[in-house]
């Protein structure tokens, strides 16, 4: 296949290599795409630096930059069917969450498209009337964009739209393993107007295609979003060319339940916040720290509820939640498991491969709950990213910020309870990039999306995630020049 984009035309890896794709819920074909080597990577970085160097799109006006992210939005909203089914084939998600995730895409390139050109710059008061100064805002360069498997789409959004908008170029590099929409991203770029070689598209694994766009010189930044050692691996190959680094690494996320809270609300959404995509998402609530008083009904209730979601594939009407990507996938949140049982958590549910010839081809794994957890567990401080939640207890409100602070990630977190006073004081300790209160998960193109502590470096979203894909710069002009006779020769 010629799936591939460098250059504004389609084509086959260099080495005539092809990756097969195969749907998590069955194992049966998707696709067959070309697996790019080292030397696709490099044409593509080559075409990116060329369109920026000497091609016309870093200087189109900012509004002209937008008007084509707005035509994307709606060319991507009258092919919502297409692109929700290449996501859901992918990945093995529910077709709704797809269609969720294709809608979420919409809104971002429609905000990216509507802001580009809003913030132009600002002039700066000199104190003199005789210089003018003002400060501009210009594209970094060559992007290298390097996302995940669990939300392809959405995290290729969240880059190639502010990407565009700031006016850089790009090479995008989609997981190995879900590259079905960014490939049907690339026609609609195309299809909208984008002129060759500002935005490229390379498949293949990542040390072979990722690796070359953290450490070519011709790349000027670098945004990430994968697990923390790839992010490391990353960020330390970026160093040798001081290249700009944004990471969107994982996240350990508290979801801090108070006695006082709704606690029928509160329940309903501790299940989503954490069994959603099979708890493959980087924002899971997957610690639910739970008051002392309320522990024993609010997880027994919860146990109940969690053993009823239904397991399935993604275009069965009964399936609440989809299978793990990959059997190494599986394996590892298996393990993880067992890692936490050993260390003393209780399992009160899942924590076994379901039985029944209906999910055998897939790589299900059930709803796991691993109760009485404490800090001292490696269950609770490392990422699963599956179905896995552990609970501990909390005694007080210092205790719970605590507790849920207590973790080498910071990326999102949530509080329940229906003091408002408690809730804002609460929110405002959490070390956590996102806090919701009373809620679970949502999210906006127009706010800051993004972690403290190892979750990441920068923000994607909002106006700084704008910000990420430019580089200001000051102009200072003379308008009286006169000698200044600083030395006396
Ligand atoms: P991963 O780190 O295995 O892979 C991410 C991407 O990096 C893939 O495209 C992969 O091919 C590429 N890659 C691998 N080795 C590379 C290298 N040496 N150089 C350059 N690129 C390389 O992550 P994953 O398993 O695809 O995704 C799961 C992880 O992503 C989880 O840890 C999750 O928390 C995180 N995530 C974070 C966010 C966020 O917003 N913070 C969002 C989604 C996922």
């Amino acid at each position: 296949m010629a799936d591939l984009y460098v250059d504004g035309e389609w084509r086959a890896s260099a080495s005539g290599r092809q990756r097969e794709i195969r749907c998590p819920a069955d194992g049966s074909h998707v696709a067959s795409v070309s697996e790019g080597t080292r030397a696709d990577a490099e044409d593509a970085i080559r075409a990116a630096r060329r369109a920026f160097d000497e091609g016309a799109w870093p200087h189109t006006p900012e509004r002209e930059r937008g008007a084509l992210l707005l035509r994307v939005a709606g060319l991507l909203e009258e092919q919502v069917a297409a692109f929700a089914r290449a996501e859901s084939l992918d990945t093995g998600k529910r077709l709704v969450e797809s269609e969720f995730d294709v809608a979420d895409v919409v809104a971002c390139f429609r905000w990216f498209g509507s802001v580009a050109g809003a913030h132009a710059g600002r002039v700066v008061d000199t104190g003199s009337d005789d210089a003018i100064s003002r400060v501009v805002y210009e594209p970094v360069g060559v992007c290298g964009l390097i996302t995940p498997w669990n939300y392809p789409l959405l995290q290729a959004a969240w880059k190639v739209a502010p990407a565009l908008a700031a006016g850089n170029t790009l090479v995008l590099k989609p997981s190995e393993l879900t590259p079905s929409t960014s490939v049907l991203l690339m026609g609609v770029l195309a299809e909208a107007g984008l002129p060759p070689g500002v935005a490229n598209l390379v498949l293949g694994a990542g040390p072979e295609v990722g690796a070359p766009l953290a450490e070519s010189p011709d790349v000027d930044l670098v945004s990430f979003t994968g697990g923390l050692e790839t992010g490391r691996r990353v960020m330390a190959a970026s160093a040798a060319t001081v290249k700009k680094v944004a990471l969107e690494l994982g996240g350990k996320n508290p979801n801090v339940v108070f006695a006082d809270a709704d606690l029928d609300t509160a329940l309903d959404f501790a299940l989503t916040a954490v069994f959603l995509h099979s708890g493959q998402v980087c924002s899971a609530g997957t610690r639910l720290i739970v008051e002392d008083s309320v522990h024993d009904s609010f997880v027994d209730e919860l146990v109940r509820r969690a053993e009823l979601i239904r397991l399935g594939g993604p275009f069965d009407a009964d399936a609440e939640t989809g299978p793990l990507i990959s059997a190494a996938h599986r394996d590892k949140v298996e393990e993880y498991v067992a890692v936490g049982v050993a260390e003393g958590a209780v399992l009160r549910c899942g924590g076994r491969r379901p039985d029944g010839a209906r999910l055998q081809d897939g790589f299900y794994y059930p709803p796991t709950v691993l109760d009485e957890c404490h800090q001292g567990m490696r269950a609770v401080h490392e990422e699963s990213f599956g179905p896995v939640l552990t609970v501990e207890r909390f005694a007080d409100e210092d205790d719970a910020v605590r507790i849920a602070n207590d973790t080498e990630y910071g990326l999102a977190g949530a509080v329940w309870t229906q003091d408002a006073g408690k809730a804002q004081r609460v929110a405002r300790r959490l070390r956590h990039g996102t806090v919701w209160i009373n809620d679970y998960h949502p999210y906006l193109p127009q706010a800051e999306w993004g972690g403290f502590g190892r979750s990441g470096i920068g923000r994607e979203l909002g106006p700084s995630g704008l910000d990420e894909y430019r580089e200001p710069k000051h102009i200072w002009q003379n308008i009286r020049p006169r000698p200044q006779r600083w030395f006396s020769g």
